[in-house]
């Protein structure tokens, strides 16, 4: 039959998680913990479906959960959102994401992404029937080792057609963060051309070395722009749980619900009590950045053992390296090799990029995670020990 997705296969995650298991190699490539959720979490959830809160919830979420996201956020970026009209829960910002995306561009319209992106933007954008432009973030160089943006660049890529940035902070595979000066680049786009911005904060819990998650809502000019999108997967250590959410001036809102109720409909509602439970413990948001720090200087003191260089990590559970000791080629067909003969699964960078096959889409780099135990980072650090 015309497939709408010609191009599209299975995703590098669920091909490299599939590998991994099949090798039983370490599988430090799909994003997701191996360790379980909070039991606090876990009893909420569970007393949540003893009590009977079994039947579909509320189309835009449980009030409940809503009210705890609005003081969330407002706690976080001083932004306030309405319960009724503003919030919305997803089915992870999965849902979030294709709903914004299916909601808001329109056919003929473009929407820029910023190289490397997240898989999931760009179909979701074609199914929209609107094209994405992709523009690249300025690679790793040998004086400065990080991926860096270049706001020149993606104002250059804005046409009449421009309807929606996406934007990735914490940064989905690179770790970078926004910073204020990068806010600041972002009012001076806005006040130029009032696109819309799709602002993708799954990684806002975890940043490192005292720095605070910026995120555009923070700035009024930006949030009156901005459809703010995360998810409890990362947060919570729960990414099978798949629950998220999406924040919006009202009248943005109300198009993102006409796709949700008709998708969804609504989320799982034992899962939205148990969270909404969870929210108003008082540890509940404190210690993750903390918590993945340790784990990201693990890894990183461990890789000094290894020929792999390691990028700067300002955020996220992901770490990218440098593999330029290990030869020249495409960076999926050396992540390959390294699960079937080292034992260690990774994701290549270039499946971040429109084609990966592409030399510019190639920079010798694969992304880590270290959302793992202790134990498997050490295991794995001491399979690319061996690595020559
Ligand atoms: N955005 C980014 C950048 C991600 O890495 C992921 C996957 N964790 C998602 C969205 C999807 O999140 P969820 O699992 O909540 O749907
Ligand atoms: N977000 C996860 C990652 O980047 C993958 C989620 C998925 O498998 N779709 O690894």
């Amino acid at each position: 039959i015309p497939s709408k997705l010609p191009d599209v296969g299975s995703t590098i995650f669920s091909e490299m998680s599939a590998l991994a298991l099949e090798c039983q190699a370490i599988n430090l490539g799909q994003g997701f913990p191996d360790y379980p959720p909070s039991e606090v979490l876990i009893q909420a959830v569970s007393n949540a479906m003893l009590q009977g809160h079994n039947q579909y919830a509320p189309m835009a979420g449980l009030p409940a959960l809503r009210e705890a996201i609005a003081s969330k956020v407002q706690t976080q970026h001083g932004r306030s959102y309405s319960v009724n009209s503003e919030i919305t829960v997803t089915s992870g910002a999965s849902e979030a994401l294709m709903s914004s995306l299916l909601a808001l561009a329109h056919p003929g319209d473009e929407v820029l992404l910023i190289d490397p992106a997240y898989d999931l933007y760009e179909p979701s954008i074609r199914l929209a029937g609107a094209r994405a432009v992709r523009v690249p973030m300025r690679p790793p160089q040998e004086n400065d080792p990080a991926f860096c943006i270049d706001w020149n660049r993606i104002e250059a890529a804005l046409t009449d057609k421009t309807r929606m940035l996406v934007l990735n902070f914490p940064h989905n595979p690179t770790g970078l963060t926004l910073k204020s000066e990068d806010l600041d680049a972002l009012e001076t786009l806005i006040s130029k051309h009032p696109i819309l911005l799709l602002s993708d904060e799954a990684y806002e819990h975890i940043v490192f070395d005292g720095q605070a998650h910026l995120s555009p809502v923070s700035r009024p000019l930006l949030a009156e722009h901005t459809v703010l999108i995360s998810s409890f997967g990362k947060t919570f250590h729960a990414t099978g749980w798949k629950v998220g959410y999406c924040c919006a001036p009202a009248a943005v809102m109300t198009e993102i619900r006409k796709v949700h109720q008709f998708t969804v409909f609504s989320v799982s509602t034992p899962m939205q009590a148990g969270i909404a439970q969870y929210l108003r413990t008082a540890d509940a948001l404190s210690g993750l950045s903390g918590f993945y720090q340790k784990k990201r200087d693990r890894l990183l003191a461990g890789l000094k053992e290894t020929v792999l260089r390691p990028l700067r990590a300002e955020g996220t559970f992901f770490l990218l390296v440098d593999t330029a000791a290990l030869g020249d080629g495409l960076e999926k067909e050396l992540a390959l090799r390294l699960t079937r003969d080292v034992g260690v699964a990774s994701i290549p960078v270039s499946a971040f990029y429109g084609d990966p096959n592409h030399p510019e889409a190639n920079h010798q780099l694969l992304r880590l995670c270290f959302a793992k135990l202790d134990t498997t980072l050490d295991q794995a650090l001491e399979r690319l020990q061996g690595l020559e």
